[in-house]
C-alpha cells in the first residue's frame, strides 16, 4: 500500500457497481492511503455500493440524487459534519434516456436534451460548488468525459453534446476555483463496459473499433483509468488544471481506421 493519497479525504459520486469507472478510481486512491466517502443513486444501488465502500474501509455512505438541491445540500452538510473539510471529489455521473442513444440526435426532444444536460453536465457544476465551499487549497475536482464531446460518435448524440458542455464546464470552473488552489480536471476515457455504457446502441461494436483502430491496439482497463484519476487527485497533478486528459489507448489522435484491421 504506498502513501500518496494519505491524509486525503475525498467524495467519490458514481458508483454503481464494481465495473463503475468510479469505483476503479476510488480503488486506486484507497491503495494510496485515501480516505473516501461514496454517495449513490437510490437504494437499490446502496444495497450495492455500501458493501464496496466497506472494503476500502468507507463508512460514510450517503444517497444523493443529483437532480435534487436538498439532497445535494444534505450530502454536503453531512460531510462537513463528519470530516469538516475534504481534499477530492470525483463526479462519474452522466445518464441520458437510452431511447435517444441510437438514430438521429437531430431528432431529441427538448425534455430529454434537458434532462442529459442536467445530470450529464449541470451536476458537476452543483456539486464541485458545494464541494469548493468545504475544500482545503490544493483540492482537486474530477469528472469523465468521452471523446463523443468533441468529435461525433455513432449513437453519442445528445451524451456527446452534453459533454461538450461538461468539458467547456472544467475549463470556467478551473479559473473560478483556482485562485482558492483548486483544480479542476476532467478524464476522457475510453470506451468501458460499464452499466451507462450498456444503455449506448451497438456498444460492442465502438469496443472493437477502438481495440482495432488505436495506437495501443487494445482497450483500456478500469485500472488504467483508475491510475490516472489518481495522479488527477493528487499532488503530483499540482500543476495540471483546466485539463481533458484521453486515456484512451491513444485513440483520440487518431485520423484514420487502421488498414490492416480485421472487419468487425
Ligand atoms: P456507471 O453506470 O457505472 O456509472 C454511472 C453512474 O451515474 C451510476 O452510478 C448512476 O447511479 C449515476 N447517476 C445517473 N443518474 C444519476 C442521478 N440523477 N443522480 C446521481 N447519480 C446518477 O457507468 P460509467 O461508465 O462508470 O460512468 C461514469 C462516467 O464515466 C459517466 O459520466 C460516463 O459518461 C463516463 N464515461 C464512461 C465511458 C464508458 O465507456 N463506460 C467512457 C467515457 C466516459
Amino acid at each position: 500500500k504506498g502513501t500518496l493519497m494519505k491524509g486525503k479525504r475525498g467524495l467519490v459520486m458514481g458508483v454503481a457497481n464494481d465495473r463503475s469507472i468510479a469505483w476503479g478510481i476510488a480503488r486506486a486512491v484507497a491503495e494510496q492511503g485515501g480516505e473516501l466517502a461514496f454517495t449513490y443513486q437510490g437504494e437499490a444501488l446502496g444495497k450495492r455500493v455500501r458493501p464496496l465502500a466497506e472494503t476500502v474501509g468507507s463508512t460514510l455512505v450517503l444517497p444523493c440524487d443529483v437532480t435534487d438541491d436538498a439532497a445535494m445540500d444534505a450530502t454536503f452538510a453531512a460531510i462537513e459534519k463528519e470530516w469538516g473539510k475534504i481534499d477530492f471529489l470525483v463526479h462519474a455521473i452522466g445518464w441520458a434516456d437510452k431511447q435517444f442513444l441510437r438514430g438521429r440526435y437531430v431528432d431529441t426532444p427538448r425534455e430529454a436534451f434537458l434532462k442529459a444536460l442536467d445530470i450529464s453536465c449541470y451536476s458537476f457544476t452543483a456539486v464541485a460548488r458545494r464541494a469548493a465551499a468545504i475544500m482545503n487549497p490544493g483540492g482537486s475536482l474530477l469528472t469523465l468525459t468521452y471523446l463523443g464531446a468533441e468529435r461525433v460518435m455513432p449513437h453519442y448524440n445528445v451524451m456527446g453534446v452534453a459533454k461538450a458542455a461538461l468539458e467547456a464546464s472544467v475549463r470556467y470552473m478551473a479559473v473560478d476555483l483556482g485562485g482558492e488552489g483548486i483544480r479542476v480536471n476532467g478524464i476522457s476515457a475510453g470506451p468501458v463496459m460499464t452499466l451507462a455504457a450498456n444503455g449506448i446502441g451497438d456498444f460492442r461494436y465502438i469496443l472493437k473499433w477502438n481495440q482495432y483502430n488505436s495506437p495501443l491496439e487494445r482497450n483500456v482497463s478500469l485500472e488504467e483509468v483508475g491510475g490516472a484519476g489518481l495522479y488527477m487527485l493528487s499532488d503530483l497533478s499540482g500543476g495540471v488544471t483546466g485539463e481533458i486528459h484521453h486515456v484512451d489507448s491513444g485513440y483520440h489522435i487518431v485520423g484514420m481506421k487502421n488498414p490492416t484491421a480485421p472487419d468487425i
